[in-house]
């Protein structure tokens, strides 16, 4: 755009309501004006009579007249109740909030024209806070859609609400004053198919019909995404020409001998293609920083040995890192089998080991006799000195921030390649978004023979049925787990009934023909240990906790899951929950169990789990149900502020967005082709505008 045009300067605007504008809605120029896209539009050609209105109809608009305008109820209650008539019948119309705004612009007698949704109350059809207008015949006939604006009760007091705002905009963006400058090129918009920046604006602020809207959404939608993708590719290649990294030129001999004589099942098709991947990627000399997605099982930690091992026979050490010490445990203890074979060292460092093992252990890394380190994020202290890390292996990366990450990249010469494996899965489309920096890589297959676990919802009046079922399942020789949420605000009546759980279960199933045992947060690490140990070992049927065993956690004999207070579990959640069972051979279960009342979002998680053990599917519902930020935690949300595109409903004009950037990148990563001039403009524009994107060069 040119000079960004200070909004006092439009007509109909001036100092005060400039102000305002500024301070309720972040609007200071004139370009930020523009960019204020209505959320809805009310389409004027379409005109209900009042006997036709349904109570399921959605949101209508009908020509009335008003009668009878009366406020009811004491004080405390109010009401603003007003009947509305046309020649095929009257309806009712109802305020209980803002009356004493509403009122006096309500004259019984007028013709108004009113918006809104109708529901059936007491049997009778009616509007709650409806949008209401005087009917203006001549103004209705020019214009067919009217922009719906969000707007704020104090812009509202100095008219500036929805109509206010209509009113400043839509002369500007048709005055001849209004000349945005193009930011995509000729050759794309032709490509895709887009129509230019400024018809792009007065279409959106004026369309004349439904067609309109659609073009200038498309245009706007796919400009934002295309921008974020292509800063996203600008910093890869950046990313990539700054960091040097080691050079794993080859496999070499504990690769093949692992893969050849250790290995006791074929790797799947999908765990085959992302070593290749990460092989291809160690080789080129820059530092590779890639993601792993793969869903709970589908085998994660093979592909994080087979690249231990890669970047072992080319002379370098690797370490392994996990958020918790039960799981660093349980790939030590995984590993080190596997490691023994091959006559390689691989060591433990968690908080819990002792002061004399930790010497021993700082040694042998510097010296370079302990090839793999393991461990918790004790990894990342500065006493922890390798003699030459090539590659470290971050597990469930969503509990490490990037901080910590970067921590890792101290510890040579040069940063070690970085493979973070996540299996909470993304959806591509947020994957795109986040962690456009990054590569990465999917696994999207699990080994063969894998029994699709079975899902059930369950009320609390069926406890008896499976107390029973698991009664069944033990005798079987499975092993069971019971989950109870904690949630931080409400912690004490969560521990209170992780407790009452704990003892009803004992009382069910009493020694000494069964055992049970319990996990939670508030245990010594050595305790918590003792009892994950002991359910490991079989020596134990039921494992009674909390949140604690989520990630990671893989004891193949147990086949039941049973989830309390399912509802309260967010989707991710309870589908890692899952995941900790059906690793074995066995048919395994997982039971939701919830009260009786539930919410519509709450029955929509269940049915969910219910359906489909696919992750990616989950996030997809997940994405849809809590939207982008919900999903990410606040920190990182403002990455995803968009504010025309939505990353659940335009996957398509994503991906295509990313492909063309990365094209483009790749073909002239300054933008200083001819044909490019314009989009450098507008790059350099947004990194003035924007800190998030200052440090790409
Ligand atoms: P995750 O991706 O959840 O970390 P794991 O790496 O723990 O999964 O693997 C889950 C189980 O599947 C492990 O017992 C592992 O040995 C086994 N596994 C992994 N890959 C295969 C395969 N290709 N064929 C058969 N079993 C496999
Ligand atoms: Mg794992």
């Amino acid at each position: 755009m040119t000079a960004p045009k200070p909004i006092e300067f439009l007509k109909g605007v001036g100092p005060e309501r400039a102000k305002l504008l500024r301070e309720e809605l972040g609007i200071f120029s004139a370009d930020d004006l523009v960019n204020w896209y209505p959320y809805r539009y009310l389409d004027r050609t379409k005109y209900y009579k009042i006997a036709e209105i349904g109570a399921d109809e959605g949101y209508v608009q009908f020509v009335a007249v008003l009668q009878e305008v009366k406020e009811l109820g004491d004080a405390r209650r109010k009401r603003l109740a007003v009947k509305a008539v046309d020649e095929t019948g009257e309806i009712d119309l109802v305020w209980f909030q803002g009356i004493r705004y509403i009122k006096p612009n309500l004259i019984a007698g007028k013709q108004y024209v009113i918006f809104g949704k109708p529901s059936l109350f007491q049997n009778k059809i009616n509007f709650a806070h409806p949008e209401v207008e005087p009917w203006n015949p001549q103004r209705e006939l020019k214009t067919g859609l009217q922009p719906l604006y969000s707007s704020t009760e104090k812009l509202g007091h100095r008219g500036l609400n929805s109509r206010g705002l209509e009113r400043v905009i839509r002369p500007f963006v048709l005055s001849p004053d209004f000349q945005p400058t193009e930011t995509l090129p000729e050759y794309i918009r032709h490509d895709a198919k887009l129509i230019g920046l400024k018809d792009a604006y007065i279409k959106i602020h004026a369309p004349e019909n439904q067609k309109d809207v659609f073009h200038a959404q498309r245009r706007l939608k796919f400009e934002e995404l295309f921008f974020m993708q292509l800063m996203f590719a600008r910093q890869k290649v950046a990313n990539k020409s700054r960091n040097r990294g080691f050079i794993f030129g080859e496999v070499g001999v504990y690769f093949n001998r692992f893969y050849n004589e250790v290995l006791d099942f074929e790797l799947t098709q999908a765990q085959k293609r992302v070593v290749k991947e990460i092989r291809a990627d160690c080789k080129q000399g820059h530092q590779m920083n890639r993601l792993l997605q793969g869903d709970v099982g589908s085998g994660k930690t093979i592909v994080a040995v087979l690249s231990c091992l890669f970047a072992i026979d080319n002379g370098y050490q690797a370490c392994l890192m996990a958020p918790t010490e039960i799981l660093a445990t349980q790939h030590f203890q995984g590993i080190r089998g596997y490691f023994a074979k091959l006559g390689l060292q691989c060591a433990l460092l968690t908080g819990s080991t002792k002061k004399s093992e930790r010497n021993v252990l700082h040694e042998g890394l510097r010296e370079g006799s302990i090839h793999l380190l393991i461990g918790t994020h004790a990894l990342l202290e500065d006493v922890v000195q390798y003699k030459n890390l090539g590659l470290a292996i971050i597990d469930e990366q969503h509990r490490f921030g990037v901080e910590q990450r970067a921590r890792l990249w101290k510890k040579n010469t040069l940063p070690p390649h970085v493979l973070v494996m996540t299996a909470t899965p993304i959806p591509r489309t947020l994957a795109m978004t986040l962690y456009g920096d990054l590569d990465v890589s999917v696994l999207d297959e699990l080994p063969v023979g894998r029994k699709p676990i079975k899902t059930l919802h369950k009320t609390d009046s069926h406890r008896l049925e499976v107390f029973g079922f698991m009664d069944q399942q033990i005798g079987l020789g499975r092993q069971v787990y019971i989950v109870y949420p904690l949630i931080e605000e409400s912690e004490t009546m969560d521990y209170k009934d992780l407790m009452d759980g704990y003892e009803s279960i004992t009382r069910r199933f009493p020694l000494p023909q069964y055992r049970v045992s319990i996990v939670h947060g508030k245990m010594k690490p050595i305790d918590k240990e003792y009892e994950m140990q002991r359910f490991l070992r079989g020596e134990c049927q039921i494992m009674v906790a909390t949140t604690v065993i989520e990630v990671g956690v893989n004891v193949p004999n147990a086949s039941v899951m049973i989830i309390e207070n399912a509802e309260r579990f967010g989707l991710s959640q309870l589908h890692q929950l899952r995941g900790r069972v059906g690793r074995g051979a066995e048919q395994s279960y997982c039971i939701l169990m919830t009260g009786h009342k539930l919410s519509h979002e709450g029955k929509l998680r269940l049915k969910t789990m219910c359906e489909t053990n696919d992750g990616f599917k989950i996030a997809e519902v997940d994405l849809k149900l809590r939207g982008p930020g919900d999903i990410l935690g606040t920190q990182q949300s403002g990455v995803l502020q968009l504010k025309m595109a939505d990353l659940a409903q335009d996957a398509q004009a994503l991906a295509y967005a990313r492909e063309l950037a990365i094209k483009i990148v790749t073909d002239d990563p300054q933008l200083t082709d001819e044909k490019n001039v314009i989009l450098r403009q507008h790059v350099l524009q947004l990194q003035r505008n924007h800190s998030r994107w200052a440090n790409i060069l």
